[in-house]
């Protein structure tokens, strides 16, 4: 685990609210005098599957980041977990939310304030400075009014702070249609962001045509592409489309049996692919560093340490300019 913790690794699906660990969300519930369950549906229970992690987020984790202070700690200790794990180029994303601490515009300011600070902090620290950036994620559950609300401060924003780079579409892939959001994901492009999607997480996507109005939109990225038919694979390889690979994501969420049977092992060796990004996606809920799902990938793939090196080399490249 040491050596794959000191490789620089590229980090692009990760959510902030999922990154944060449960030990320091139940300290800070804790330190706030808010209710944290003693006990928790957690992966590796019997029976966990993706629905679970979605009710996570619901009942518990956004009972405590629901104010400002809350929100910074998150990220604070977010960007320290990712650097500590090696991480050098670290692409954040989080759902802008309105609650009773904060409207959706000051939610965004108050996490592109905390990246900036903990960047200052570090400035001139003898370790390489990880590059940070963020991603604002409409969740498929919105209104036509709040993704509208979501791409729009993400175009105010961006010219400001660099830091924000696009526009990913998130939440619960057994719920609702994403049809309606096109019109507000169609601004994303011309705005000179990047449009990032999970991409055919579960069997049966909602809309039946989903999967094709979600490549009509020129998609930069695809997050975890597990249940895409072949023709529409042969579509996204020809495109040469980025594909976020969320290995223990997948397996502990249920959506994949077992590691051996991870769609990477035939995209990396049948298909001979390689604009793959191993990601953890939720490493609060998961448990997974990144450092491990790169020894998950060389363990399934077979790759010897030199290979596993080059693939990392090349995701930095491309990222870290
Ligand atoms: P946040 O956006 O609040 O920082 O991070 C948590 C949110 O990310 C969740 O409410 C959910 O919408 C989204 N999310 C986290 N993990 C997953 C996942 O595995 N799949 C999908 N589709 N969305 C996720």
């Amino acid at each position: 685990l040491s050596w794959a913790r000191s490789l620089p690794k590229v980090e692009l699906h990760a959510h902030i609210n999922g990154s944060v660990s449960l030990d320091d969300l139940r300290s800070l519930a804790l330190s706030k005098n808010l209710p944290f369950p003693a006990t928790l549906a957690l992966p590796g229970d019997p029976g966990f599957d993706i629905k679970d992690v979605f009710t996570l987020f619901s009942s518990t984790i956004y009972g405590v980041v629901r104010d400002q202070d809350a929100l910074r700690f998150v990220v604070g200790k977010v960007l320290d977990a990712f650097q500590a794990d090696g991480c050098v180029y670290l692409e954040l994303r989080t759902t802008p939310k309105k609650n009773v601490a904060m409207d959706m515009d000051e939610y965004v300011m108050v996490v592109v304030g905390a990246i900036e600070e903990w960047l200052l902090g570090r400035a001139g620290s003898q370790e390489g400075l990880m590059h940070v950036r963020l991603l604002l994620s409409v969740d498929r559950r919105h209104s036509v009014e709040q993704a509208n609300q979501i791409v729009d401060l993400a175009v105010k924003y961006a010219p400001l702070h660099t830091c924000i780079v696009g526009v990913d579409v998130c939440g619960d892939p057994t719920v609702g249609g994403i049809r309606h959001l096109v019109p507000a994901l169609q601004k994303v492009k011309p705005a000179a962001l990047k449009l990032v999607v999970h991409f055919a997480e579960v069997a049966e996507c909602p809309e039946q045509d989903e999967l094709e109005t979600i490549l009509s939109l020129n998609p930069d990225r695809l997050g975890h592409c597990t249940f895409v038919p072949s023709h529409l694979m042969d579509e996204i390889i020809k495109r040469e489309i980025t594909m976020e690979i969320c290995l223990s994501s997948n397996v502990v969420g249920g959506t994949v049996s077992a590691y051996e049977r991870h769609h990477l092992i035939e995209l990396w060796k049948e298909r001979g692919y390689r604009n793959l990004v191993l990601c953890t996606d939720d490493r609060g809920i998961f448990l997974n560093e990144l450092s491990h799902e790169y020894l998950i990938a060389m363990d399934i793939l077979g790759l010897t340490k030199r290979e596993m090196e080059e693939w990392a080399a090349r995701c930095v490249e491309q990222y870290r300019k």
